[in-house]
């Protein structure tokens, strides 16, 4: 039986290890944390929605078949010669290697961005800044100094503009218990571009600004973010902008260890797979999610959860087929929609073709998080992420 190695615990990677728990075929999952994170509600977790901790799974609640190996541990390398994962504890050698070690922040070379700035990328990064932004309420109650009240958020893509809206609704209670009034924070949204959210229609774009707008976001298009100092954001028209809290969600590229390891990869670090996943460069490699450059209608697709999850069951399914020899099924990405929430309970986006807002995009996207918990294990996983969400102020 091949020896299989799956190399990170995203969306894709945990659904190609239940693929292979389906077809009763042992594998090896390596995992920088013993969890799987929700990345994609991370705006949830950073913006106070719920406790930090509702946002993640134990991998061990996901694979309960005695037939996989979970390993904790980073992976550092791959050695294509001999064929090895080389993590910092270990190493993991294998006949197929799949990779889905998603994103990291693409920071353009501006000066000071990467120093300077939060990123919300992990649970830990969610952690930071709200832990961050509760501090510097409590440090304005002595100083009075307005910046601490300040955030700028760089970026308004769909990770910006649901980190916005999070925020938005988050802060008048954290102010309440606090004790200080909400008038005085001021959330400032930068976008480079003439318009927020890139992946959605002109209508949606206008209807999502004059949303957050309306519940006090300031979103700041056609302005550009040109250098960031400690508690300043340098901005391309000359004005600096002062702020305690400095947000950083103005792209991603894939995790640079795969260039590392000599993969073909486009502009953006993700290694070039062809329509079976599989690496252009190494039949026994495929790669999935962030890290695959999957040409579709003449480009790569876009890094999302949604397409992660439908390349993690078709992947296992061809590393079954490759091994043993019979055919391989290409990839045919099915994008179902696109929803950003604006906030708690409103959203806007696109579902099955149809725009859709306000609340009804609101609930449609609380539905697609109770789809992929059925996804992860049934009524087991939807029913245990529906008891501990608890609320806090
Ligand atoms: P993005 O690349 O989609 O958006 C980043 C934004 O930052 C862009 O609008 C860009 O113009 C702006 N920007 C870049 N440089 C700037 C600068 N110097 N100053 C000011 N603004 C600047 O990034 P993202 O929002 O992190 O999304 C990354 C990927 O993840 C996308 O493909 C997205 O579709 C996906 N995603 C999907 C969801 C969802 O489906 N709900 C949520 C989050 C992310």
């Amino acid at each position: 039986m091949a020896s299989i190695v799956i190399v990170g615990a995203g969306y894709g990677g945990v659904m190609a290890g239940l693929q292979f728990e389906k077809a009763l075929q042992p594998f090896t999952l390596v995992n920088k944390h013993s969890y799987h994170q929700f990345i994609t509600w991370l705006h949830e977790a950073a913006g106070g929605r719920h406790q930090i901790d509702d946002y993640k799974v134990e991998l061990s609640e996901i694979f309960r078949q005695r037939l996989s190996t979970i390993i904790k541990d980073e992976v550092v390398s791959i050695d294509r010669t001999q064929r090895k994962v080389i993590g910092k504890h270990d190493e993991y050698p294998y006949d197929y290697a799949i990779i889905g070690l998603g994103s990291a922040p693409e920071f353009f070379g501006i000066p000071g961005l990467s120093q300077y700035s939060m990123q919300l990328r992990s649970l830990e990064t969610a952690r930071q800044i709200r832990t961050h932004i509760e501090q510097q309420v409590k440090a304005y109650r002595d100083d009075r100094d307005q910046s601490r009240l300040r955030i700028v958020v760089g970026g308004a893509g769909l990770t910006g503009i649901e980190f916005v809206g999070e925020l938005i609704d988050w802060l008048p209670g954290l102010c309440n218990r606090l004790g200080i009034p909400n008038h005085l924070f001021e959330v400032q949204n930068v976008e480079a571009a003439p318009a927020i959210l890139p992946a959605l229609s002109e209508n949606l774009q206008h209807k999502a600004q004059s949303v957050l707008e309306s519940k006090g976001v300031r979103i700041r298009t056609n302005t550009k973010i040109t250098q960031v100092m400690q508690d300043a954001v340098y901005l391309e028209s000359g004005e600096i902008v002062e702020a305690k809290t400095i947000v950083w969600t103005g792209g991603v590229r894939a995790n640079p260890l795969l260039q590392d390891a000599g993969f073909t990869c486009d502009g953006r670090g993700r290694a070039k797979v062809n329509e079976y996943l599989q690496s252009v460069d190494d039949e026994h490699i495929f790669i999935i999610g962030d890290n695959a450059s999957f040409i579709s209608a003449g480009r790569p697709l876009p890094p999302t959860a949604q397409l992660a999850t439908q390349m993690g069951v078709t992947v296992a399914q061809n590393v079954l087929a490759h091994s043993n020899q019979t055919t391989m099924k290409p990839f045919e990405p099915k994008i179902l929609g696109t929803l950003a929430s604006l906030g708690r309970d409103v959203g806007v986006g696109l579902v099955g073709g149809v725009q859709t807002s306000g609340a009804p995009a609101g609930l449609a996207k609380e539905l697609t998080k109770v789809k992929y918990l059925w996804q992860l294990g049934g009524m087991r996983m939807v029913s245990r992420n529906r008891k501990p969400l608890v609320r806090e102020y």
